[in-house]
C-alpha cells in the first residue's frame, strides 16, 4: 500500500531505439513489475490502456527529432489503481556527439493533474452558467476595464459577436463599446460613470442603475445594470463583473398598467354608471360616487352591506346562478337585468355586467360590476311600446297606404300598400323606380327635395305603378319627424288611391270639352237652314215673284224648317232621355209596317241622291210591343245615315225578319264605311266631334237611336269592314211570339 501523500521519482534510460536499458528499483515497488519485465518495452504494460498509444507516439517523435520531451500519463499501480505521472527526459550523446538514447525521470504528478482538471471543469461550468444566464453579464479581466467581454445574453443585448470588446474605454475606437451610447434621463453618460467602470475604480459594489442604451444599429432599449469588483483575498484587484438586464418590456408593461389603473380611477370617479367591487362573500369593498348616489347610501354604510342586501329576494336565485355558471368559470357575465333596493326602500330596475377580480397570483378574490339605473329606459321602453302599438293600430285601421322614409328619402323603410301598390317590408333604396313612372320622377323628387329643405309637409298628387301593373293615381302626404336637435329623424306618410276620382275628373273634363264643341257645332247646324229661309223671305218681301219660283222657294223653306224641327226634336229627345223623362206609348205593331213608314220618310233624300234602295220584308208578320213613332224614328235615322254616308248612286238595303224571340232589322249600305276604332264610339253622344271624317250632322242621331232601342229592351250594333267598304247597322228587339201574345 502506498501512503496517501505518496510522492516518488523513478530514474531510467533508453538506448537509441527507445528500449529501456536501466530503471530504478522504485519502479517495481510502484507498479509491481519486475525490473526484468520493465526493460525493453515491457514498462509500457504499466501505462493506462487509453494513454499507451499516445505515449508511444510521443516517444517516437522525440527519438526522430532528438529533443527533450515531457509526457503526462496514467500509471497502473501494483494495487491496480491509476495515478497521474509525468515523464521528462533529454537525449544522451557519446563523446562524438552521437545520439545514444534518452535519460529521464518519471515523477508522481497525481495531485497537480487532478487540481488542473478540476480547474478546467470549474471554468467550463462557469462558462456554461454564464451563457445560460438570462441576464447580460460582462467581465473585465484587468483593473483598467480596457477589455470587457460578455456572455451570450449580453452579446445579443449589444448586437455583437462573442469575441468583440465591449469596453467603453477600449483604446480601439472601432470596438463596439466605443460606439454604444448611454443616457440617463436624457443626459449622456461618460465611460467613467458606467457601473462596471465605477465598481472597478471605486473597488466597491454599484447598486442597480437604469439608463437608456442607443446601439449603433439605431435600436434603443432600457438597461438596468449593477456591478462589483473582483478582488483577491490578498487585496489584489483582478477586474470586475456587471449584470445588465433589459427592462424595456417591463417598463412598458408598468407604464401600461399605471395608465390603465389611472384610467380606471378616473372612470371610477366620474362614471355615470355605478361601479362596485365586492369580495367573494359579496361584501362591498369599493363603490364609486354614482353607485352611492343611485342607492342613496354613503360609502361607509355600503361597506357593511353585501350586494344581496341591496337586491330583492326574488332575484337572489337567478343571480347566484349567473355567478356560478358565468362569472366564476368564464371571468365575466353577459349583461343582465335585475332590481336594487334604495336606502329609502324604493325598488328600481338596473342592468349590470360583472367581472372577476384576481390577485397577483391569478386567484379570484372578488367581483366588480358596472351597474346602470334603467328606470328611465324601462319607462321609455314602455312608452315606446305603447306608441308603437298605437301606430300599428293606426296603420291597421287606415284604408290608406302608409309609409316611412329615411331623412333624405334615399331609403323607403317600410310601406303597407293596401293591395294598391306593392308592400315594402325590408328597407329599400329602389322605391322610386318601383313606384314612380320614369317621366314623373324628376317632378316628384323636386317636391320631395323642397319638403326636405323646409322640413315641412310633403304633399303631391302623382301617378304610381300599381300592384296590378296598371298606372294609378295617388294623393300622398308625408310629415317629417324631428329629433331633439330639430334634425329630421324620418318621414311618416300616407297616400290615398285617387285613381277613380282622377278618371272621373278626366271624363268630366272630356265631356265638358265635347259639350263646348257641340254647342259650336249646334250653332253652325242651326244657322245652315236659316240662311235659305231668310233668303226666301227677302225675295218674297221684294214682291215680283212668279208662281213657279214661289212654289220652289216654299219647298226649299219647308225642307229647311223640317230639318230644323228634326234637329230641335232630336235635341229635346236627348235631354228628355238624359233626364229619364221619355215615355214610350207602346202598342202591338207589325215590323213591316214600321219599315214602310220609315222608307217613305226617306224616299226624298234617297231619290235626290240617286240611291238604289232594296227592301226585304218577312212573309209573315213580325209583331212587336213597341212605340210605333219611336220605332219609325229609329229606322228613319238609320236610313237617313245610310243615305248621308253613301255616295250618289250607291246601294242601300233594309231587311227584316224574326230570329227566335227577336226581331232583327239590318240597314246596309255600300258607302264610306267606318274606321274600326270608331265603331264603338259612334253611338256616343256628340261622337261626330272626334271623327276625322266629319260629314256635317250633330252626332246625336245614333246616340238617340241606341237610347230608344235600349228603352225597348233591345240592342243596336254597327258593322263595317273599314273605310270605303260600307256599313251595316243591326237592330235587335224582343218580339211578341205566339205564346207570349196569348199570355198577354
Ligand atoms: P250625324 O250623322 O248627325 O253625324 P249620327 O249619330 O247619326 O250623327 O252618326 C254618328 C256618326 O256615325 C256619323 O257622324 C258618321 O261618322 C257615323 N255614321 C253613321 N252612320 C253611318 C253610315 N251608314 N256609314 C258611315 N258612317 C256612319
Amino acid at each position: 500500500m502506498l501512503p496517501a501523500d505518496e510522492f516518488w521519482i523513478v530514474n531510467w534510460s533508453t538506448n537509441c531505439d527507445g528500449m529501456c536499458d536501466r530503471i530504478d528499483a522504485e519502479w517495481s515497488r510502484i507498479t509491481g513489475q519486475t525490473i526484468d519485465a520493465a526493460l525493453g518495452k515491457g514498462w509500457l504494460a504499466a501505462i493506462h490502456d487509453d494513454d499507451r498509444e499516445q505515449v508511444k507516439a510521443e516517444l517516437n517523435r522525440a527519438r526522430q527529432s532528438i529533443r527533450p520531451f515531457k509526457i503526462i500519463t496514467r500509471l497502473r499501480r501494483a494495487d491496480g489503481q491509476f495515478r497521474w505521472a509525468m515523464a521528462v527526459a533529454s537525449p544522451k550523446r557519446d563523446y562524438r556527439g552521437e545520439f545514444i538514447g534518452f535519460t529521464g525521470s518519471t515523477i508522481d504528478f497525481h495531485e497537480r493533474a487532478r487540481a488542473e482538471q478540476e480547474l478546467a471543469e470549474t471554468r467550463q461550468r462557469l462558462e456554461a452558467i454564464m451563457n445560460a444566464a438570462p441576464v447580460g453579464l460582462s467581465y473585465s479581466s484587468g483593473p483598467d476595464c480596457a477589455h470587457v467581454t460578455g456572455n451570450r445574453t449580453l452579446c445579443s443585448q449589444f448586437e455583437i459577436d462573442a469575441a468583440e470588446n465591449i469596453s467603453a474605454s477600449s483604446p480601439n475606437p472601432a470596438d463596439v463599446g466605443r460606439r454604444v451610447r448611454f443616457f440617463e434621463l436624457g443626459r449622456e453618460l461618460t465611460d467613467a460613470e458606467l457601473p462596471l467602470q465605477r465598481a472597478v475604480r471605486e473597488r466597491r459594489e454599484v447598486a442597480p442603475v437604469e439608463f437608456d442604451v442607443h446601439l449603433p444599429s439605431g435600436r434603443r432599449w432600457i438597461a438596468e445594470a449593477s456591478a462589483a469588483p473582483i478582488v483577491a483575498p490578498d487585496g489584489r484587484l483582478f477586474g470586475g463583473v456587471a449584470v445588465t438586464i433589459d427592462v424595456t418590456q417591463r417598463k412598458k408593461e408598468n407604464e401600461a398598467l399605471r395608465k390603465s389603473e389611472e384610467r380606471y380611477r378616473r372612470l371610477f370617479e366620474t362614471s355615470r354608471d355605478g361601479i362596485v367591487a365586492v369580495n367573494l362573500d359579496g361584501q362591498i369593498l369599493e363603490a364609486n360616487p354614482a353607485y352611492q348616489e343611485m342607492l342613496g347610501y354613503e360609502f361607509e354604510e355600503l361597506k357593511r352591506l353585501t350586494y344581496r342586501d341591496l337586491t330583492p329576494q326574488i332575484w337572489h336565485e337567478m343571480e347566484a346562478k349567473i355567478v356560478q355558471e358565468q362569472i366564476l368559470p368564464f371571468g365575466e357575465s353577459a349583461e343582465y337585468e335585475k332590481e336594487y333596493i334604495r336606502k329609502d326602500g324604493t325598488v328600481f330596475p338596473i342592468s349590470l355586467r360583472t367581472w372577476t377580480v384576481m390577485d397577483e397570483d391569478g386567484r379570484i378574490v372578488g367581483m366588480r360590476a358596472f351597474v346602470r339605473d334603467i328606470s328611465e329606459r324601462a319607462k321609455a321602453e314602455a312608452a315606446l311600446r305603447e306608441s308603437e302599438e298605437r301606430f300599428r293600430a293606426l296603420v291597421a285601421a287606415s284604408s290608406d297606404v302608409v309609409y316611412r322614409m329615411n331623412p333624405d328619402w334615399t331609403e323607403m323603410r317600410h310601406l303597407v300598400g293596401r293591395d294598391f301598390i306593392e308592400d315594402t317590408e325590408e328597407a329599400s333604396e329602389s322605391w322610386l323606380e318601383k313606384y314612380i313612372l320614369p317621366e314623373d320622377q324628376p317632378h316628384v323628387m323636386a317636391v320631395i327635395r323642397e319638403a326636405i329643405r323646409t322640413k315641412s309637409l310633403f304633399e303631391l298628387e302623382h301617378r304610381v305603378l300599381r300592384v296590378d301593373g296598371e298606372v294609378g293615381w295617388t294623393h300622398s302626404r308625408a310629415i317629417p319627424i324631428l329629433d331633439d336637435s330639430g334634425e329630421i329623424k324620418e318621414w311618416f306618410g300616407m297616400a290615398s288611391d285617387i285613381t277613380a276620382r282622377k278618371q272621373a275628373d278626366e271624363k268630366l273634363r272630356d265631356s265638358d270639352r265635347r259639350k263646348e264643341e257641340f254647342l259650336a257645332m249646334l250653332a253652325h247646324e242651326l244657322r245652315n237652314p236659316l240662311a235659305p229661309i231668310k233668303n226666301g223671305l227677302d225675295v218674297m218681301r221684294a214682291g215680283d215673284v212668279d208662281a213657279t219660283k214661289m212654289t220652289r222657294m216654299r219647298e226649299i223653306m219647308g225642307r229647311q224648317v223640317d230639318h230644323l224641327i228634326r234637329l230641335v226634336d232630336d235635341l229635346l229627345d236627348i235631354s228628355r232621355i238624359n233626364q229619364g223623362r221619355i215615355e214610350l206609348r207602346k202598342a202591338s205593331v207589325d215590323l213591316s209596317d214600321m219599315i214602310h213608314d220609315a222608307v217613305a220618310a226617306c224616299r226624298g233624300i234617297m231619290s235626290a241622291r240617286d240611291h238604289k234602295l232594296t227592301v226585304l220584308l218577312p212573309s209573315d208578320p213580325v209583331l212587336l210591343e213597341a212605340d210605333p213613332i219611336r220605332l219609325v224614328q229609329i229606322l228613319t235615322n238609320l236610313l237617313n245615315n245610310a243615305a248621308k254616308y253613301t255616295e250618289v248612286g250607291g246601294n242601300i238595303e233594309i231587311s227584316a225578319g224574326a230570329d227566335g224571340d227577336c226581331a232583327v232589322v239590318r240597314v246596309r249600305d255600300n258607302g264610306i264605311g267606318i274606321q274600326p276604332e270608331m265603331i264603338q264610339r259612334i253611338f256616343e253622344l256628340f261622337a261626330q266631334v272626334d271623327c276625322k271624317f266629319r260629314h256635317g250632322g250633330l252626332g246625336i242621331g245614333l246616340a238617340l237611336a241606341r237610347n230608344l232601342v235600349e228603352l225597348h229592351g233591345g240592342r243596336i250594333e254597327a258593322l263595317s269592314d273599314g273605310v270605303g267598304r260600307g256599313a251595316e247597322f243591326v237592330v235587335t228587339l224582343p218580339r211578341t211570339t205566339a205564346q207570349s201574345s196569348t199570355a198577354a
